[in-house]
C-alpha cells in the first residue's frame, strides 16, 4: 500500500502509475474522499467541543428548568457528534478499500507495457539441448517412467491435481533439499511455514481472497485461506513487529505447498505439471532497510541463477513490464527454462520470478524498524524471489535432461539428493 499523504500530494503520478501498471483505480476519488472526510472530522471535534462546554455549564445552572434545556443541548450535540464522527469512519473505510487497490509505483528502468513487453537481460550458463532424437514432452516421459498420475489426482481432488510417484517424487524432495542447503549455506535461515493463513494475512501482502478474480482457496465460514506462496506466511509472521535496524537484512526461505485456484487461466498453454493447483516451493523472502533493497534484488537473482545452472536447465532471465507486475512489485525479474516439450518445438517457460516490494507490503502488515538514538520507526522493505517451485523445475530437468535411449540423467548437483546419476 502506499503512503496515503503521499497518494494525496502526487495524484497525478500516482494515478499516472496506475495506467501504466494497467490497474484501474480512482485516484481523484480518494482526494475527494479525503477531503470531505477532513471537514467531517473537524466537525465532529467542533461539536464535541461545543458538548464539553454545555456540560461545564450544567453545574451552573440557575434553577431546574435550565438545568434540563442544558442537558437536552448536550445531548442533541453528542448526538450530532456521533453522526459526524460515524460517517467520518465511513469515508476512512471506503478511501482505504481503494487505496489497498493501488499498486505501488515502478521502478523507473522497468519496461513498459504487458506480458510480450518483458526484456531479455541474460541467458545461463547451459546451452539449449541439441537432441539427435525426437524428444519426449514432460507427459511422455512421465509415462515412460511411472512419474505422474493425473487420473488419479482428478478422481481425488479434481483435475489439476496429481499424484507424483517414484522418480519424481525423489526429484521433488532432492529439488527441496538441494535449494533449502544451497541457501542456508548463504545466510538464509529455512523455515517450514504453514500451509494455511488468515484472511488479513493475505490482505497485508498484496493477495486478495475475497477479491473478483481471487487465486485463493478459502475455507469457508473461517478467516483461514491455504496458502498461494510461502511469501504470505514468511511476511506475515513478522506483521506489527518493530526490529533494530542492525537486525536487517532478515533472510529466509520458507517452504510450503502452494495451492492456487488458476481462475481465468483455462487455455494458457498449461499441459501435465505446469499449471496445477498444488505444488511445492522454496521461496526466498528478505525484510531490509530501504538502501538495502535494491541489492538484494539483485543478490535473490543471482542466486536463481546459480540454483538453475547448478542444475544445468537453459534459462533466460526477463524484466518483467509494468503491466504484468501485479499490485507489491516495484520490480520483477523471471527465469525462464528452456522446456523442450513445451508448444511445437520447445518454448520457454516461466519457472521462477523474484521481486522487489519495497515497503508496500511492510506499510500493509505494519513491518517497521528502529535506529538507536532516534525517535520513530520507518517500514522495512520486503523482498521475495522463488528458489525452486517443483512442479515447472521437474518439467524442465527431465525434458533438457532425457537421452535417446529414454533414460533421464541426473545432474551432478541433485544426484547426492536422488543417491543416482540416471532414472533408468
Ligand atoms: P509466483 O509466486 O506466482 O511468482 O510463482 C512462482 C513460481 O511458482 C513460478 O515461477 C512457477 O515456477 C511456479 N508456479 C506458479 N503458478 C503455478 C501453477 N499454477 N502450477 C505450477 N507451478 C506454478
Amino acid at each position: 500500500m502506499l503512503d496515503r499523504k503521499f497518494i494525496l500530494q502526487n495524484a497525478e503520478l500516482v494515478a499516472k502509475n496506475c495506467e501504466l501498471r494497467g490497474v484501474p483505480c480512482d485516484v481523484d476519488r480518494i482526494v475527494e474522499l479525503e477531503s470531505s472526510r477532513l471537514e467531517k472530522l473537524q466537525l465532529a471535534q467542533e461539536l464535541n467541543r461545543q458538548a464539553n462546554e454545555q456540560s461545564k455549564k450544567i453545574s451552573k445552572a440557575a434553577d431546574d428548568q435550565e438545568r434540563q434545556q442544558l442537558i437536552a443541548k448536550g445531548r442533541e450535540l453528542r448526538e450530532q457528534k456521533d453522526a459526524a464522527q460515524k460517517e467520518c469512519d465511513r469515508l476512512e473505510s471506503e478511501i482505504l478499500a481503494i487505496q489497498m487497490l493501488i499498486p505501488n509505483l515502478t521502478h523507473p528502468d522497468a519496461p513498459a507495457g504487458g506480458e510480450e513487453d518483458a526484456k531479455q537481460l541474460s541467458l545461463g550458463a547451459t546451452a539449449k539441448p541439441e537432441f539427435d532424437f525426437p524428444p519426449l514432452d514432460h507427459l511422455q516421459l512421465g509415462e515412460k517412467h511411472d512419474l505422474f498420475d493425473f487420473e488419479g489426482g482428478a478422481r481425488v481432488a479434481g483435475s489439476g491435481f496429481y499424484f507424483l510417484r517414484n522418480a519424481a517424487v525423489r526429484l521433488d524432495l532432492a529439488l527441496q533439499q538441494f535449494a533449502i542447503c544451497f541457501l542456508s549455506e548463504r545466510g538464509f535461515t529455512p523455515v517450514a511455514t504453514p500451509d494455511l493463513a488468515l484472511t488479513s494475512v493475505l490482505q497485508g501482502t498484496g493477495f486478495n481472497p475475497r477479491g473478483p478474480e481471487t487465486q485463493i482457496y478459502s475455507i469457508e465460514n473461517t478467516e483461514l485461506n491455504l496458502v498461494a506462496t510461502a511469501e504470505i506466511t514468511l511476511g506475515g509472521m513478522m506483521s506489527d513487529q518493530t526490529v533494530m535496524d542492525e537486525q536487517l537484512p532478515i533472510k529466509l526461505c520458507g517452504l510450503s505447498h502452494c495451492f492456487r485456484t488458476e481462475a481465468g487461466a483455462a487455455g494458457k498453454a498449461s499441459k501435465g505439471l505446469y499449471r496445477v493447483h498444488q505444488f511445492t516451493k522454496v521461496e526466498m523472502f528478505a525484510f531490509t532497510l530501504p538502501e538495502q533493497s535494491d541489492a538484494t534484488h539483485e543478490e535473490m537473482r543471482q542466486l536463481e541463477c546459480e540454483l538453475f545452472d547448478a542444475l544445468e536447465v537453459p534459462y533466460r532471465v526477463v524484466d518483467t513490464a509494468s503491466g504484468d507486475l501485479g499490485g507489491p512489485a516495484y520490480r520483477k525479474y523471471d527465469l525462464e527454462a528452456w522446456m523442450p516439450g513445451r508448444g511445437e518445438a520447445g518454448e520457454w517457460g516461466e519457472v521462477t520470478s523474484t521481486s522487489n516490494c519495497t515497503d508496500y507490503q511492510a506499510r500493509r502488515l505494519n513491518v517497521r524498524y528502529k535506529t538507536a538514538g532516534e525517535k520513530g520507526t520507518q517500514f522495512v522493505h520486503t523482498l521475495n524471489g522463488t528458489a525452486v517451485a517443483t512442479g515447472r523445475a521437474i518439467i524442465a530437468l527431465i525434458e533438457n535432461h532425457q537421452r535417446a535411449d529414454g533414460s533421464i540423467a541426473v545432474p551432478k548437483a541433485l544426484q547426492p539428493w536422488m543417491g543416482c546419476d540416471v532414472i533408468q
